[in-house]
């Protein structure tokens, strides 16, 4: 789940994910069939796939947990026949990364049984290949970073052109907070269209502006960044990518002293700009980030791609319920679904080492 950092990652900029205390198990067992045969305690079926038949498009739904044995081959690596049996606990198509969670934890068990001898810089590039060239989904490498490298009460700040990260304190229940994430349910038809426009915006400013990435504006630069762009909609899009990089790097330095409350006006700030600028907020999502910020949460944001999905909010673990309460009213009175919600903590990811 990402703090905060939107559409920031395709432009080599920060993110400040970190991993819920949701969890996907894979247990893994050599066979002597020369096959791969995945089962799902959340799925009825087993797909089973001859090794000689792995390749992209195999797999169903198994395709996120075969695609990691196809890479780690492609890579070298000397698999055999393998059992792989999921279990999970991370909701599917909900915007939590259910996909992610599954690949990272089949990379970590398949790295163990083969002894592949991978750090964690490969098992994420794996876990992104498994994802993006198996399964066809184009990530963009920030849930895997998550879900392989977060640990427990803290977020993980990500450069995402190096790949750095950092373990930056984020102990909320410490603090007496929690973080409740509400879920819409409610999705945008055009979401993958309007994705595409947004990166390919980006980079069209990127090179107007004589950039390799708009990562590499600072603030100070960018007003006269957005005075050499021929348009509004690319002004308003360089505009949030280039503040939101900056309200990444203040929430990691906040976070650093332990101030986890005055984050709140800096997740406020982001959905401004997401609703705002980077028009990437839909009515559903905007009324919940404003019913929870109205309530008492200290700061509420979209999080995710946009056009729907999850609202995250930092408030008093005491007032969580009372907020809850008040979306669910206001979510009635607008005629929206139910939404559903969730208290999450700062959990572990897949990577042991
Ligand atoms: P999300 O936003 O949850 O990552 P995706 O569409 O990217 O949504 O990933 C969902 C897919 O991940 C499912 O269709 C399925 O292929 C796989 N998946 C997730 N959880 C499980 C599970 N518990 N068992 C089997 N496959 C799963
Ligand atoms: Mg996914």
């Amino acid at each position: 789940m990402n703090l905060i950092g939107e559409h920031t990652d395709y432009n080599d900029g920060f993110v400040l994910p970190f991993a819920i205390d949701f969890g996907c198990t894979a247990e893994v067992r050599r066979n002597d069939d020369a096959t791969v045969r995945i089962t799902s305690a959340q799925r009825q079926d087993t797909v089973t796939i001859p090794l000689a038949d792995l390749a992209p498009g195999a797999g169903d739904w198994a395709a996120y947990a075969a695609g990691v044995l196809w890479t780690l081959r492609e890579r070298g690596v000397e698999i055999g026949g393998v059992d792989i049996g999921l279990d999970s606990t991370v909701p599917s198509g909900a915007g939590l990364s259910s996909s992610a969670a599954v690949v990272c934890s089949v990379t970590a068990a398949l790295e163990e049984l083969f002894d592949a001898g991978l750090d964690a810089g490969d098992l994420l590039a794996v876990s992104r290949r498994a994802e993006n060239d198996f399964v066809g989904a184009p990530t963009g490498g920030m849930d895997q970073l998550a879900s392989l490298r977060a640990t427990e009460g803290h977020a993980l700040f990500c450069d995402m052109r190096t790949l750095d990260v950092e373990q930056v304190p984020f102990d909320v229940a410490a603090d007496g907070l929690a973080v409740l994430v509400l879920d819409s349910g409610a999705e945008h038809r055009h979401a993958d269209g309007e994705y595409a426009a947004r990166r390919s915006g980006c980079e069209r400013a990127a090179r107007i502006l004589g950039v390799d990435a708009l990562r590499d504006l600072t603030p100070g630069e960018l007003d006269g960044a957005l005075a050499r762009l021929p348009d509004d909609e690319l002004r308003r899009y360089v505009r949030h990518v280039v503040t939101e990089d900056e309200r990444v790097l203040q929430t990691v330095a906040m976070l650093r002293d332990g101030r986890i409350r005055d984050v709140g006006p800096v997740l406020i700030a982001s959905h401004a700009s997401m609703r705002d600028d980077y028009r990437i907020t839909i009515p559903e999502i905007d009324l919940a980030a404003q019913t929870l910020v109205d309530g008492g949460a200290y700061g509420a944001r979209m999080t995710g791609g946009g056009f729907g999905g999850c609202v995250i909010a930092l408030l008093d673990e005491n007032a969580v319920d009372g907020a809850v309460e008040a979306v669910r009213t206001a979510y009635a009175a607008a005629g929206f679904n139910e939404p559903t919600p969730m208290v999450v903590r700062p959990g572990r990811g897949a990577y042991r080492r």
